[in-house]
């Protein structure tokens, strides 16, 4: 092995491997309290708790700013969610801008159902896009002089049961890096580093894979509806969303391995037309540009505990619900409300307490919003068998028509309290 020497100080040493040679240069090397890694909601939400708490932190991510704060995703807001973004400074736009909902649609073909969530729950919902929550966060950290790493390469979390755990990456600029902190924080959604640093002996998953996914496009035209539609139908789920008073945001069920080559806008209208109810008591859906197209799987997944030593698991990076209970932000928001706390109490105080209580306390909601994702999915998705069909239907009529029905599904789609 050929080892060639770059620095100095010994401590600050990283090797890595070029080529045939092993190179030790120097690390660009940090201390803080606190590494975040991911700057999705999760864990921008999660530094500028921690602030409040007192605790510094540093946050690493492998996008650019833009890309993250760009990036098209959840849009609809629970009452708690925004009641605690409101309570750190951050709902000015929101209100501003965010649309607040009362309910949904719930149909199917030749009905439409208005569930006024306020009426039967006392609360309902905000429309306001994940890409706004990002970038009213992001501006909010940067008053604050958060520092934060993008364009980073090869995270990879270290010593994580000891009390000194560390995070090396390579800088955009190329550079070895290392950041040393008392707690990892993995905010980095399902496909990141730090679940897989949990060993399979340390934590038990669940998981389940749906046989559909969702087609969903981001379109340049006002929405059709006043508040979200969830439609049933024979060839498949149908979503009205929307994200702003010119931005309609839309899905409908496709198989699997679907191919957005396979789906030009003039198909999409169409079949959203059908399967929302095009002409159904003169109800019309107006088409318009397509900005942005993806196929979204559905999956079901969740990793208990959500700690291993000194890493604690946020956000996706610790569970994925499918979509169409509109939980994923939210379940974010809701962990790192719980999570704040407990590190801003363990690292001012040392009182291990709420750290030690945290995995149980949000596994509680995290079971909760997974049956409740996977209810609203299995009622909503054509799986092509008639028996299947025929219970559907019996459960959305049941939904629809009796006020315990409506009342369950009002209560767990405007969301439970932070805390439950
Ligand atoms: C593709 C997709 C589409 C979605 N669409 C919808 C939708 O239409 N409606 C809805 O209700 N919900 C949707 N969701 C769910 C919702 O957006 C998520 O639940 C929410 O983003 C979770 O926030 P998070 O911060 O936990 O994770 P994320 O938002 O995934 O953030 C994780 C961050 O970690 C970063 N990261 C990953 N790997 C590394 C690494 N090695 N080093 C450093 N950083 C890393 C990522 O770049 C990312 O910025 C969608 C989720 C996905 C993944």
């Amino acid at each position: 092995m050929i080892t060639a020497v770059f620095a100095q100080r010994k401590d600050a040493l990283v090797e890595r491997a070029v080529g045939p040679f092993t190179v030790r240069m120097t690390a660009d090397r940090a201390r803080t309290q606190v590494a975040i890694i991911g700057a999705g909601p999760a864990g921008l939400l999660l530094s500028h708790l921690l602030e409040r708490e007192g605790v510094e932190s540093v946050v690493v991510e492998t996008r650019s700013r833009e890309y993250v704060e760009a990036r098209i995703r959840a849009g609809i807001l629970e009452s708690s969610t925004v009641e605690l973004l409101d309570a750190v400074g951050l709902g000015e736009r929101l209100h501003r801008e965010g649309f607040e909902h009362r309910g949904i649609y719930l149909q199917w073909p030749g009905e439409r159902h208005h569930l006024d969530f306020v009426d039967l729950v006392g609360r309902g919902v905000t429309v306001y896009g994940q890409t706004q929550v990002t970038k009213d966060l992001g501006r909010a950290r940067d008053a604050a002089g958060q520092e934060f790493r993008y364009e980073v390469e090869d995270t990879q979390l270290h010593d994580l049961t000891t009390e000194h755990p560390y995070v090396t990456f390579t800088t955009g600029e190329g550079r070895p890096a290392r950041i040393d902190a008392d707690v990892v924080v993995g905010c980095d959604g399902s496909f990141g580093p730090s679940r897989t640093s949990v060993p399979a002996s340390a934590a038990r998953t669940w998981e389940r894979t749906y046989p559909y996914s969702w087609l969903g496009v981001l379109a340049d035209v006002a929405p059709s509806t006043d508040e979200l539609i969830y439609a049933w139908h024979p060839d498949g789920f149908a979503l009205h969303s929307m994200r702003s008073s010119t931005v309609s945001r839309l899905y409908l069920q496709v198989p699997p391995e679907t191919d957005v080559a396979d789906w030009p806008d003039d198909r999409i209208w169409a079949a959203l037309g059908q399967r929302l109810g095009q002409g159904q008591g003169g109800w019309r859906l107006t088409p318009g540009p397509i900005s942005e197209k993806s196929v979204l799987p559905m999956r079901s997944f969740v990793l208990a505990p959500m700690q291993y030593g000194r890493l604690f698991l946020a956000g996706d990076a610790a569970h994925i619900v499918p979509p169409t209970g509109a939980k994923g932000l939210n379940l974010a928001v809701a962990d790192v409300a719980l999570l704040a706390p407990a590190l801003g109490r363990l690292l001012t105080t040392k009182d291990e307490t709420l750290a030690e209580a945290y995995s149980e306390s949000a596994l509680r909601r995290v079971w909760r919003c997974t049956h409740f994702s996977w209810w609203m999915t299995t009622m909503l998705h054509t799986s092509g068998d008639p028996f299947d069909a025929q219970l559907q239907r019996s459960q959305l009529e049941w939904v629809a028509r009796s006020e315990a029905g409506a009342t369950g599904l009002a209560e767990n789609y405007a969301g439970l309290p932070i805390g439950y």
